[in-house]
């Protein structure tokens, strides 16, 4: 046993431990992390950035098919689905090698281990044959999730599969049940399906993506099964007949790792095992905060990534600021992207009007050869602000960073703002405009004009 003294411990390498980890550090503070298997969590080495690279190798793949489009002649070989596994896990491990070095610059302490609380200040780190005692003042938990069993259907690695072993995979299976109609098993789904899988896809929900717009929902499941999917939604009976397929694929959610020792502290987890945190993602113990996944909250990277440079100034710094997560854009990698942003309190609304522009209309669409989808615009009519867009369509995992903007600067501006011709982001311009019954790219329509 040996005895380390630091200011900030942090347990788990994932966005919001490693942030929190590097902001820490760039303040001052003697930092140290604690990561049990890989650096970068489960974003890097289970999640965003391998299913993001997956879905972008499917993408060029049909680009390559389209060539002809443009009058060009290209042929592809025949997918060999392990030489894209290979290509995605030395990507990965390029990444990983990238955030370690970045740890090293600001001479964070990386410890390989699994930590459990001794007591508020104390952590046992066990690795191997040793264990390591770690003392700090404060101690950040982002311990992040895994992915959730169903009772009678424990994941056994082979038929019954969740989101980590899709993603190592070395062959495309014949035939995939996917139990989940969220956004992982959308995204699941146009992956394998892209890849030659017969997917069926299976939400006990009435729809996909079941909070948020319909006709959102009901465009991506319009494009899936376009895409030779077939979408079971508000079906409970899916697990009923699993011999039919050759992988069952459960994402039905996420568990926390929340198994740190926590009882002996009374740290407060909620019914599912989540630690609860305040505005500030402090624990009810004063010493202790969880970002990141751990604390339920909102099950995203950025967000985690938000949390974890917040608390690092918070703790360091001493002077306290809550953390801001009021506005989220949201992407879903199905084909095409679908994402949205809103304002918080938007069902408060009362006097909506909603505009939609669809890319058909649209340009750059046209020349990119990508008219599938739309724009929609919720605008408050009283003071004309825009309050929510949603952007099913190419490249709308990046427009919906501009819409975020707008509704950040409270909006109004977006009649002047001038948007390069021809683009994608005209379309947000011209939802707006439709929604005051003012848009000068369609035709008119017989509506109360309130611009
Ligand atoms: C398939 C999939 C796709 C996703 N796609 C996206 C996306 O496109 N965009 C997005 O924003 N989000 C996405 N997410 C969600 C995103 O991955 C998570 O929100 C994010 O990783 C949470 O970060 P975190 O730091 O809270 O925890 P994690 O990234 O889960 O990291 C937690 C780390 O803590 C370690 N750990 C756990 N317990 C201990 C312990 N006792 N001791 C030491 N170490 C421990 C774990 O090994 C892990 O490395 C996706 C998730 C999945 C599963």
């Amino acid at each position: 046993m040996s005895s380390n003294g630091y200011d900030v411990a942090v347990i788990g390498s994932g966005p919001g431990g490693f942030t929190c980890a590097v902001r820490a550090a760039q303040l001052g503070a003697k930092v140290v992390l604690i990561e049990k298997t890989f650096i970068g969590g489960t974003c890097l080495n289970c999640g965003c950035i391998p299913t993001k690279f997956l879905w972008q190798t499917l993408k060029i793949k049909q680009e390559i098919q389209k060539s002809n489009t443009y009058g060009l002649k290209a042929n592809l070989e025949p997918v060999v689905f392990s030489d894209i596994v290979e290509k995605k896990n030395k990507n990965i491990l390029n990444l990983r090698k990238g955030v370690e070095s970045i740890l090293c610059s600001y001479n964070v302490d990386i410890v390989k281990g699994e930590a459990l609380f001794k007591d508020t200040n104390t952590l046992a780190v066990s690795s191997e044959d040793k264990i390591i005692e770690i003392f700090a003042s404060k101690i950040v938990i982002a311990t992040g999730t895994k992915p959730k069993e169903i009772k009678d259907f424990k994941f056994d690695g082979n038929k019954i599969i969740s989101s980590t072993d899709i993603l190592n995979l070395r062959t495309i299976p014949e035939s995939m049940l996917i139990v989940g109609g969220g956004a992982i098993g959308i995204e699941m789904a146009t992956i394998f399906a892209g890849f030659g899988s017969q997917v069926s896809l299976a939400e006990c929900q009435t729809c996909l993506l079941e909070k948020e717009d319909t006709e959102v929902s009901m465009e991506v499941q319009k494009n899936l099964s376009r895409q030779g999917l077939e979408v079971m939604t508000g079906c409970t009976t899916a697990l009923n007949d699993i011999n039919k397929y050759e992988k069952v694929l459960i994402v039905t959610g996420r568990t926390p790792n929340s198994k740190l020792g926590l009882e002996i502290l009374k740290v407060e987890i909620d019914k599912d095992g989540f630690i609860k945190t305040d505005n500030f993602c402090k624990t009810n113990v004063d010493n202790i905060y969880a970002v990141g996944d751990i604390n339920g909250k909102n099950l995203l990277a950025y967000t985690a990534q938000n949390e974890g440079k917040v608390v690092a100034e918070n703790i360091v710094s001493g002077n306290f600021k809550i953390v801001e997560n009021d506005i989220i854009p949201q992407v879903v990698f199905s084909m095409p992207q679908t994402a949205w942003v809103k304002v918080k309190n938007l069902s408060s609304y009362k006097d909506l009007s909603f505009g939609k522009f669809l890319f058909t209309a649209n340009s750059r669409a046209f020349i990119e050869n990508k008219r599938t989808g739309f724009v929609k615009c919720a605008v408050d009519i009283l003071t004309k602000r825009p309050l929510a867009f949603w952007v099913v369509g190419a490249c709308s995992d990046e427009l919906i960073h501009t819409a975020c903007q707008i509704l950040k600067n409270g909006g109004i501006d977006i009649k002047r703002e001038m948007f390069f011709h021809p683009s994608l982001s005209e379309g947000l311009l011209n939802a707006y405009e439709d929604a005051l019954g003012a848009c000068t790219e369609t035709v008119k329509k017989f509506k109360k004009d309130i611009l």
